[in-house]
Formats: C-alpha cells, structure tokens, sequence
C-alpha cells in the first residue's frame, strides 16, 4: 500500500464517499479512511446518512405510511381492508436490505473510479500527514498534499436520559425496536424526533413528544410550523411544548422520566424512550494535538466559505462544520472542495439549501421564512395557497397543507419557499430551482403547469403574491 497520496478524506458519509469519487473523478490519487462497522458486523461506508441516518429512517417512514393508510386510509376511497397484520420482523429487515445495498453501491464507485478505502481510523497530525490505524494491523503515517475532513456528527446525549440502547435509545436504536411500543417517549420535536415519532406512531405506539422550548419547529415559517402542528395533533402526536425532561429512572422494562412544564413537576411512564435532541460534530480522536485546524465557538471544526480551515490544504465538510446537517449540503460541500482543489471556480449557493421533514404531511423549505425577512425591515410580499383548493391533492385525499412564497416587493424576487402537504419534499425542488435561477414570482407566475397535478400549488401560490391567485378567493392588503 502506498503512504503517499493526493488526498486522503477520513469519514466516508456523504460528504466524504462524495469528495473522494470526484476527486477521483478529476484524476487525482484518493484515498478515503472510514472506520464504520455495519450491523452485520462488516466495515461499511455510506456514514450515518446511508446507515442509520436518512435512508433506513425514510424506510420505515414508507413502510410504515403503507401499513398506516392499509389499515386506517383507504376506507375514504373505497377499499376496505379487515385484519392487516403487521411484520415487524420483516420491515425491519427490508430497511436493512436497502441500506446493505446502497452501501455495497458505494463500495463498487469506489472500485469503479480507483479509490482506495482504508478500513480503520484516522487522524489528522501536522504537515497534512494523517495516522491510520486499520481496523486490524498496526498504525501507519501517510502524507497527503490535501487533507479532507469529513468524520460527521453523533447524537447528542443528555445526562437527564442516558441512552442504554435498550429502553432509552438515541435515533440508532429507535430505527430497531423489536416490538413497536405501547407507549413512545420522544424527547425533541426536531426533525428526528419527529420523523421517528411518526414511524412508531403509525406502527401503533401512543406517542408523547416532550419539548423543551414553546415555539413548534422554530426554525421553519410559523405559519407553515402552525399548520404542520394542527395535523400532526390531528395525527395523534401528542406534542408538548414548553416540557423540560429534567430526569429519567429505568425500571424494569419502562421509564419514568421527569418533566416541567407550565404546570410545574410532571411525570410520565414510557415503554421506550428515543432521545433526538441533536447532533454535534465528531471531533473524537480526529485531530492529533499538533495538527493546527482552529474549532468555532460551537466545537464545529472553522472554515471558510469554500470549507478551507485554517491550515492550507486542510479542508472540512458536511456535519463537522457550521451550517445545517444535511446530507445533501455535505455532498455539495464534497463536490465543492475536490474542484476547489483543482483550482476550479466552484461554490455551494448556501442561501438555497432546501430543508425536510418526512413526515406526513411533509413540511419543506428553502430560503428565508417571512418571519426573517419581516425582521430585516426590507418590503416583502407573501402569497399562501392552501392544497384543499388543488383537484389533483382531492383526488389523492391529500389536502392538508399549504404553499407559501416569500418574495421582496420591489425586486419581485422570490426570497423563500414554504411547503407543508404532500410530497413536500419533491415540490420544494421548484423552489430550488427558481431560487438557483434569481427567478421572480412573476417567472413562475408566467409558467405553465401540467393539470391535474400538486405543482399547481406551486403556481397558485406565486400568482397568489399579486392576488392573481384563480382558485382561492383573496382579499387584497391594505397598503
Ligand atoms: P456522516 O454521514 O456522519 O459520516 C461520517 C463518517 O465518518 C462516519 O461513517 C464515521 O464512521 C466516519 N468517521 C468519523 N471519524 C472517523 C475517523 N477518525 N476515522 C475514520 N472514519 C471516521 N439528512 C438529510 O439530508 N436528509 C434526511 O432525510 C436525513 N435524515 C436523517 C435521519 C436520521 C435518523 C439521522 C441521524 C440523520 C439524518 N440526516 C438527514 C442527517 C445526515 O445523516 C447527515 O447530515 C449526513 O450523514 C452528514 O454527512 P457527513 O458526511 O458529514 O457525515
Ligand atoms: P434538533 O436539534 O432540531 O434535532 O432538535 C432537538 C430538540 O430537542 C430541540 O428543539 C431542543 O429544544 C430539544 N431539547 C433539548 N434538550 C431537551 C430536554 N431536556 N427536554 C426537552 N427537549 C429538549
């Protein structure tokens, strides 16, 4: 094996498995370090994204839907269907085929473009020298001329609900009960906390989400928050703001964990308990003593704009550095840095990074939600079109939700996209597009639209900005 090589990446989630192939892709010699063990106890890639992150999340989030409209959804249109039965051995074990799959994927572009997978762990020391030690054999110190960090992140644990993996789990464990629980504690009404609430919810679980904080989803457009919240109720979450866990006691196979909230001391009684209350950068063991890279405030590992950190040739991605955790923004932050170091012009546009939550309905954004344009004192204009008004969300019983644009009043120009309804996570992709674009409400206004279909939403939204909206009645604002 060689010691010496363009660039070795350590971590190969999205962020780094991308890096490394386009940078193989652009002819130089890579080497990616990943030390991740599989379930089935083999060396896998794909990081916590492809392993127990996005993917089999989202599968059981499709596995559950089906089960949740076979056994409650399809009356409304005419089928009735007594007695389906639930396998959960089986959906479980279909999640893990896909993940097995997509990880082996990466595997073969691995071989495909000549990358080198190092199985093991590295670390970053000074000189842009990195230590590897394999997951068997001895250490070994190789040069590189770049270096691209790429280790992810880790749940973040609280000392007032210990993850024993068992009965109080972090959002691993909670993609692996092995009987769906009668009743479900979640601990943060993030988008993990949600996603995962919703699975078990759907498989049966009363679902209790204790927050600590009193706004729902403060980061997404409170309007868009508001209406997600009334549904997921609606649902049977049972979503409680303002609730502080302050301690937990396993006892025998429950929990009994400690709450305040408005009301003073509470206590509830779980049969499992899933812990989502963030992630942070996995800085463990990565960075040797000497190495020179500078952390932020917040522990995130400091780059710039184009993820260079403060020692030439050292580059970080994806969830180690600031920015939202995302795998989408780690691979278009991996793309970036191999084409940056080919001396490429090449960016990351960080003001249209488009964010989800899989739930049912979905809820989608991107750009600036009205609450901070509103703050940043600029002219703004908002158009919202609710899905009840589309015949193709009628037909498919999916009208809950709304589209809402946020656009500047005096350049036209769109400035966000808010989305809570079905399949948010695809419309919001217009958004993307027309933000990338510069667009203005009036290029969408102007565009054609197949009929029937949910992006008419879209369309009816962006009229809606100039009360041109045809399928809702709208009342002009008083200037
Ligand atoms: P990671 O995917 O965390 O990969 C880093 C890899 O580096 C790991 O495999 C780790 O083993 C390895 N590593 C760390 N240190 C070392 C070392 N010293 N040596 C060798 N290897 C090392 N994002 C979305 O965009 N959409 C979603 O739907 C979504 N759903 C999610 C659901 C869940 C339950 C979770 C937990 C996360 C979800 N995310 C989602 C977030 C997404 O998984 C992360 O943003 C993404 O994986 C970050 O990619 P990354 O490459 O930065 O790091
Ligand atoms: P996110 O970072 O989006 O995954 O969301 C995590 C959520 O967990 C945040 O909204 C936090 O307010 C919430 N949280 C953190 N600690 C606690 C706690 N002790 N009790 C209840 N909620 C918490």
């Amino acid at each position: 094996m060689s010691d010496n090589y363009d660039v070795i990446i350590i971590g190969g989630g999205p962020g780094g498995y991308v890096a490394a192939i386009r940078c193989a892709q652009l002819g130089l010699n890579t080497a990616c370090i990943e030390k991740r063990i599989n379930k089935q106890d083999e060396p896998a890639l794909g990081g916590t994204c492809l392993n127990v992150g996005c993917i089999p999340s989202k599968a059981l989030l499709d596995s559950s839907w089906k089960y949740h409209e076979t056994e409650s959804a399809l009356a409304d249109h005419g089928i009735k269907i007594k007695g389906a039965d639930l396998d959960l051995e089986t959906m479980l074990k279909r999640k893990d085929t896909i993940v097995k799959n997509l990880t082996g994927g990466i595997a073969q572009l691995f071989k495909a473009n000549k990358v080198t997978w190092l199985q093991g762990t590295g670390q970053l020391k000074s000189g842009k020298q990195v230590e590897f030690q394999p997951l068997d054999g001895d250490t070994q110190t190789l040069q590189a001329e770049h270096v691209i960090l790429a280790a992810g992140s880790v749940p973040v644990d609280i000392p007032v609900a210990s993850v024993d993996q068992k009965v109080i789990v972090d959002s691993t464990g909670a993609l692996d009960f092995d009987k769906v629980p009668k009743r479900l504690g979640v601990i943060g009404a993030g988008v993990i906390g949600l996603e995962l609430g919703s699975v078990w919810g759907r498989l049966g679980s009363e679902v209790v989400v204790l927050e600590a904080v009193d706004d729902f989803l403060p980061a997404v457009d409170k309007q868009i928050a508001k209406d997600a919240q009334k549904q997921f109720t609606k649902q049977g979450l049972d979503i409680r703001l303002g609730a502080r866990v302050t301690g937990s006691e396993v006892k025998k196979d429950q929990v009994v964990v400690n709450f305040t909230d408005k009301g003073g001391e509470q206590e509830e009684t779980f049969d499992r308990l899933i812990v989502a209350v963030g992630r942070r950068p996995y800085t463990e063991g990565l960075l040797s003593q000497d190495a020179g890279v500078s952390l932020d405030e917040r522990n995130y590992i400091y780059v710039d704009s184009q993820c260079r950190t403060d020692v030439p040739g050292v580059y970080a991605i994806g969830d180690l550095v600031r920015g939202p955790a995302l795998a989408h923004k780690a691979i278009e932050e991996g793309v970036m840095v191999a084409e940056v170091i080919m001396g490429e012009s090449t960016q990351v546009n960080y003001d249209a990074v488009p964010g989800v939550i899989y739930t049912h309905p979905e809820v989608a954004w991107v750009g600036k939600t009205e609450e901070e344009v509103k703050d940043s004192g600029d002219a703004y204009k908002t158009g919202a079109v609710p899905f009840a008004a589309n015949g193709r969300a009628m037909a498919a019983g999916e009208t809950g939700g709304m589209v809402k644009f946020v656009a500047d009043e005096k350049t036209d120009r769109i400035l966000g996209m808010h989305v809570v309804g079905p399949q948010a996570s695809e419309l919001i992709q217009q958004g993307v597009i027309a933000m990338e674009f510069g667009a203005t409400v009036e290029d969408l206004q102007l565009m054609v639209f197949g009929h029937p279909s949910l992006s008419e939403t879209v369309h009816e939204a962006a009229l809606a900005t100039d009360f041109k909206a045809i399928h809702v009645a709208q009342r002009r604002r008083k200037k």
